[in-house]
């Protein structure tokens, strides 16, 4: 059995990654590494900038010294086999790569470790301020206290969503901001997913582009644990894409009603079929 089944392995190893990107990160900046600089195309169809490459390096790198024997599929490289087992690694070393070569202090690093199709164990750190979920056996956790997603009334909901690319996606946000309490856009996917787990925002929504399976690979297990309902824009299941070019539109709630009242209104402009 690998040894990142292991429950304690793993947050260990995913640990022991994020501190090595954050120090990677601030020992980049102060040489004034161009941390921004295109480096070649990621697996994903998107530009892999040097912060990209730098962090999945050393996650690839530790994950291998841990001895996992697998699949590993990571936003950059893609698919790489480390020996055989039915055990996958989805790793996005950088969730909101603009925001961490910048120092917009709101990126993480997002991993999920699943047996065939099943998820084992997900790990998400805010890299900025070290908030780290971990779910696992069942249990979603902030900083080792369990979560569960908090209730709220429309008229106090906070979204936070992907920047829409179409005229009819800022329509849509407009609608949607007079019924509710605030929007935001904070540009890491992964962390707008998981910190509805722990009630700073209460729903997700990407009504454009789409999300790579990295992206949510971690986040909606996490999410789930604590509450919370992932779906595409029609309400259907989002699936694991081996793929990464392959986008999936995102709607993620803090509970059913919230879901429910969010699909009617994408329905009405649109969005349901
Ligand atoms: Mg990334």
């Amino acid at each position: 059995m690998n040894q990142l089944q292991e429950k304690a392995e793993f947050l260990s190893v995913c640990r022991e990654i994020s501190n090595e990107i954050k120090e990677l990160l601030i020992a980049s900046r102060k040489k004034g590494e161009a941390l921004d600089r295109e480096v070649g195309l990621g697996a994903d169809g998107a530009p892999t900038y040097q912060v990209d490459a730098l962090a999945e390096r050393k996650a690839l790198e530790l994950i291998e010294r841990a001895g996992f024997c697998g699949r590993i599929i990571t936003e950059e490289q893609g698919t790489l086999q480390l020996g055989e087992s039915a055990d996958t690694i989805w790793l996005d070393p950088i969730d909101g790569s603009r925001n961490a070569y910048r120092n917009f202090p709101y990126y993480a690093l997002s991993v999920a470790l699943f047996h065939k199709n099943t998820f084992k164990s997900g790990y998400i750190r805010n890299l900025a301020n070290g908030d780290e979920f971990l779910a696992q056996e069942g249990v979603a956790t902030l900083n080792g206290t369990p979560l569960k997603t908090i209730p709220r009334p429309p008229k106090k909901v906070g979204i936070v969503v992907i920047r829409p690319r179409t005229q009819k996606g800022f329509v849509f946000l407009h609608a949607l901001q007079q019924r509710v309490r605030f929007l935001r856009i904070c540009g890491a996917a992964a962390l707008d997913i998981t910190y509805i787990a722990s009630g700073a925002v209460d729903a997700f929504l990407d009504l454009d582009r789409g999300l790579k399976t990295v992206d949510y690979a971690a986040a909606q297990p996490l999410l789930e644990l604590a509450g919370g309902v992932v779906s595409d824009l029609r309400g259907q299941p989002i699936r694991l894409q081996e793929d990464l070019t392959t986008r999936a539109k995102i709607l993620a709630a803090s509970n059913t009603q919230l879901h429910s009242m969010l699909l009617g209104l994408l329905k009405e402009f649109g969005y349901g079929s």
